[in-house]
């Protein structure tokens, strides 16, 4: 290095690689910012609970938790400044970076709080992406102010019923999609009735963004894409009521939670959007979700990584430490790069604005099946004591597992790739 004359020197970068530290280097400075104090959150409030909590979810108290994050502004960042709290600086780079470097660090920390914290990114996306002013005004900008002020208020979205997961994700299943949930007109507003399950904040939300079929009035079956509208129900509302909270192999500090509509008046004004525009509205949740929702999976395959070094330094085996044997650096190598391409993807999608469905789905389906490998990686590397619970490759390992399968399963995710991007010659070459 030396020997190159001072230009070349200049060029050739031979610090220690930290490569977060030269990931955040590469972000405008607001975002900067923000990554680094969503990772200092991480460390003082998620890590040091996330095994006690996933070895007892039903015991654990969230809002003490949920304050401390609406204090720092990390729940009300889908509103610019004033109202919420994204700096205006970030406007150009959009709320989806900002969720999805949330979620990437979150979940380093630990997916299942992360998830607790940030189901409400998703209730409250419905709100601001139907871009019905109305709504935002009457609903969206409440909740900030409130989070804003420290006092955690929160929504919850609601698509997903007994009879119809994928179908309500899936341009193929939604014609044939057995769902429950309907609106019927009535003075005033509607009448719901039906029921959603796994709802993820469910059980403690104080909003739910819920999609029903309002019923048709030439007397034709209700239909999912052509009917469904989406409504805000207030927890309390007469006729709602939460049901079960699953008990759920990973991610287990965030409930998911059946909902129960009987007879439930919503009025008017509780609409969000159009009548029939919930469709439309449910497919761009997705499609701006999906990359938060790959963030997740980043975050645990780096934390599986982190478990996989930090235990192979410490367990001796022949005289010298696991680490140096270069089997398990070949392993570790290719966890790493496995990381490094997720954030890759990840950072892409979310330069995408406003959000792709092929982009979106891609970066879930890829970040959620990498995630699942480096943990199993992890896992062979911690070899007993990776089959022992309470440790961080085991968790991850059952936590990445789930993200596989919410924000539609990987196959669906994969299909959605397929529709997005002009595939006619793939699509009719059987
Ligand atoms: C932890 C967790 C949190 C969740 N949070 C929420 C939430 O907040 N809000 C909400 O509304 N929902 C939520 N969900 C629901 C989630 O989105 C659904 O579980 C998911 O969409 C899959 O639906 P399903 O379980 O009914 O599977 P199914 O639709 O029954 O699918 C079963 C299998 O069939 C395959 N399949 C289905 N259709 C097709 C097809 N056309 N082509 C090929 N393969 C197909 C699927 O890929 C899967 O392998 C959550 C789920 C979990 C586990």
């Amino acid at each position: 290095m030396d020997r190159l004359a001072p230009l070349g020197r200049k060029l050739y970068d031979t610090r220690v690689l930290d490569l977060w530290e030269r990931d955040t280097a590469t972000l405008p400075r607001a975002l900067r910012r923000r990554r680094r104090a969503y990772r200092e959150f991480s460390r003082q409030f998620l890590s040091p609970l996330a095994l006690e909590v996933d070895a007892d979810p039903e015991s654990y108290d969230p809002w003490p938790l949920l304050t401390e994050s609406a204090k720092r502004g990390f729940q009300s960042e889908q509103l610019p400044a004033p109202l919420g709290t994204m700096p205006v600086m970030s406007i150009p780079t959009g709320l989806m970076f900002h969720t999805a470097l949330k979620a990437e660090e979150f979940s380093a920390g630990c997916a299942g709080l992360g998830l607790a914290v940030m189901a409400h990114d998703l209730g409250a996306a419905a709100l601001m992406l139907s871009g019905d002013l109305t709504a935002i005004r009457r609903w969206l900008v409440p909740l900030c102010r409130a989070n804003r002020s420290g006092n955690p208020r929160l929504a919850a979205f609601a698509i997903t019923e007994p009879g119809a997961g994928s179908d309500v994700e899936d341009t193929e299943g939604a014609p044939t999609a057995r769902f429950v949930t309907t609106a019927r007109r009535c003075a005033g507003g509607y009448v719901l009735n039906g029921q959603k399950i796994f709802i993820s904040g469910g059980r403690h939300a104080h909003l739910v963004a819920v999609f029903a079929a309002l019923e048709p009035d030439d007397g034709r079956a209700a239909h999912v894409q052509d009917d469904w509208t989406c409504f805000v129900v207030e927890r309390g509302a007469p006729g709602f009521r939460t049901g079960r909270s699953e008990h759920k192999l990973g991610q287990r500090a965030s409930d998911a939670t059946e909902l129960f509509f009987d007879d439930v008046f919503v009025p008017e004004e509780n609409r969000v959007g159009a009548e029939r525009s919930g469709w439309a509205l449910n497919r761009n949740v997705l499609n701006y979700s999906r990359v938060p929702v790959a963030a997740i999976a980043l975050g645990i395959a780096q934390s599986a990584l982190e478990a996989a070094i930090e235990f192979t330094r410490r367990v001796r085996l022949g005289g010298r430490a696991a680490l140096s044997y270069q089997e398990v650096q070949l392993a570790v190598a290719d966890m790493w790069l496995d990381v490094s391409a997720m954030r890759g993807m990840v950072w892409q999608a979310a330069r995408h604005s406003p959000s792709s469905q092929g982009v979106s789905s891609a970066a879930k389906a890829f970040c959620g099946d990498r995630a699942f490998a480096v943990a199993n990686r992890s896992m062979d590397l911690l070899a007993d004591h990776g089959s022992l619970s309470a440790n961080r490759a085991e968790k991850a390992m059952r936590d990445s597992r789930l993200n596989q399968i919410y924000e539609g399963t990987n196959q669906i995710n994969r299909l959605a790739v397929i529709e997005a991007f002009d595939t006619t010659d793939l699509r009719s070459s059987t």
